[in-house]
């Protein structure tokens, strides 16, 4: 049997909905990001959303609003996807990488060490889907002595004058957090809708806004659009219109707009998330885990508790007890068997850029823990009952071998 490890879901909803774009005379920004944004509203609550090219240059959008540039810092996970720490190396500003807890999530204890005085903001990532502790680390950030250590360098910054909270949420579109969809625990949540994700637009991505007062949520949207356009005062799809050909440029922005064409991929699969996707994402998760929950080497990751519910969008099993080289002699048996796995993630400090940067594997043994024991299962809605059974046999098949050996 060939089980990839996450291919797309692509069905006829999906199909028609990119053909109605192509079929439209009008394929890049224009009519389906604007039903796609509104979509991400009502399914989060949030009070607007942006659609851009991606989730890096949402984050990148995000922290050059708010002002983040060179000298400044921000906090961010070791155990994450890399565009988590390039999207701050990308404004100028210095990624201040912290260790995780078991959950595989950044650490409240490790955030409020590494508060300096030249702290801008904190990007938690909901690892797996796994939402993190936001209203932890919003008391934390409030409390009077992190509070006191805030200098407001901007115009944004004097508004809100405290530690913007950005949210990773790449993995975690329809998790939930205190019985609410995700999308509104952080001031701003990216969503990214890159190939491999819950809800995918091939690439893309999406900023929701939740930020309180002062500010007005729709105004943000507004300047955050005119910037992901070039800073150009009309888009394109206004410009085709008769008689709307004078525009002006009044911000060096980006150019980092989502098309129609993809996002009418979205578009089909948000109006189906909840009754078809994510619940054969959870399908498959519990699958897993009603297997692996038998079985004493195995670390079963968490979905549920206290309000919060998992996106599963990842299905990262642990094994008790082996090391990275055991580890990766069980994922070739697995892959043997024709089963692509993964591994998520190789903690920051283990990659070039950021060892030449300075960072040190040494400093996050919690990382380097769930990184070692770590086998990321395939999870998707298209996987059937016996594909599972057939995973699950492979890898119990496979790290017995290992462990009888070692
Ligand atoms: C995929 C991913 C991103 C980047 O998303 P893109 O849309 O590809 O830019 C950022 N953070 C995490 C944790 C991711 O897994």
């Amino acid at each position: 049997m060939n089980i990839p490890f996450s291919p797309p879901y692509i069905d006829e909803s999906v199909e028609a909905e990119v053909l109605d774009a192509l079929r439209s005379g009008w394929i890049t920004t224009g009519p389906k990001v604007k039903a796609l944004e509104q979509e991400v509203c009502n399914y989060t609550g949030a009070s607007a959303c942006l659609a851009v090219n991606s989730a890096t240059s949402a984050l990148m959008l995000v922290l050059h609003w708010y002002g983040i540039k060179q000298g400044d810092e921000v906090i961010i996970p070791a155990y994450t996807y890399a565009a988590t720490a390039l999207a701050v190396l990308h404004v100028g500003a210095t990624p201040i990488m912290v260790d995780v807890e078991d959950d595989f999530n950044i650490s409240l204890e490790k955030i409020k060490v590494a508060i300096t005085t030249k702290t801008k903001a904190i990007i938690p990532v909901d690892i797996a889907g796994w939402p993190c502790n936001y209203q932890a680390i919003h008391t934390l950030i409030n409390t009077k002595e992190i509070q006191e250590k805030f200098s407001a360098n901007s115009e944004q910054q004097k508004n809100l004058n405290r530690i913007l909270i950005l949210s990773d949420a790449a993995h975690s579109f329809g998790a939930v957090y205190q019985h609410k969809k995700l999308g509104t625990a952080a001031d701003i949540t990216v969503f990214s809708f890159h190939a491999v994700k819950n809800l995918t637009t091939a690439e893309g991505g999406c900023i929701c806004l939740s930020l309180p007062a002062p500010f007005n949520n729709q105004d943000v949207y507004t300047t955050l659009r005119l910037w992901s356009l070039n800073g150009q005062t009309k888009d394109a799809f206004s410009k085709s219109k008769a008689g709307g050909w004078r525009y002006d440029i009044v911000y060096p922005g980006f150019k980092i707009n989502l098309p129609d064409i993809l996002a009418a991929i979205g578009l089909a699969q948000i109006r189906k998330y909840d009754a078809v996707l994510l619940k054969e994402r959870e399908r498959v998760f519990n699958y897993y885990s009603q297997a692996f929950q038998q079985v004493s080497w195995a670390i079963v990751p968490p979905y549920q508790q206290e309000g919060s519910v998992s996106s599963y969008h990842l299905y990262p099993l642990r094994i008790h007890h082996i090391s990275e080289e055991q580890r990766d002699i069980i994922i070739d048996k697995i892959t043997l068997s024709g089963v692509a796995v993964n591994v998520h993630f190789q903690p920051l400090p283990l990659l070039k850029v950021f060892k030449e940067l300075g960072y040190d594997i040494k400093n996050y043994p919690k990382a380097y823990n769930n990184y070692q024991s770590e086998i990321s299962l395939p999870i998707y809605p298209q996987l059937n009952n016996i594909q599972c059974k057939y995973i699950v046999d492979s890898v119990i098949n496979a790290v017995n071998e290992v462990i009888s050996n070692g």
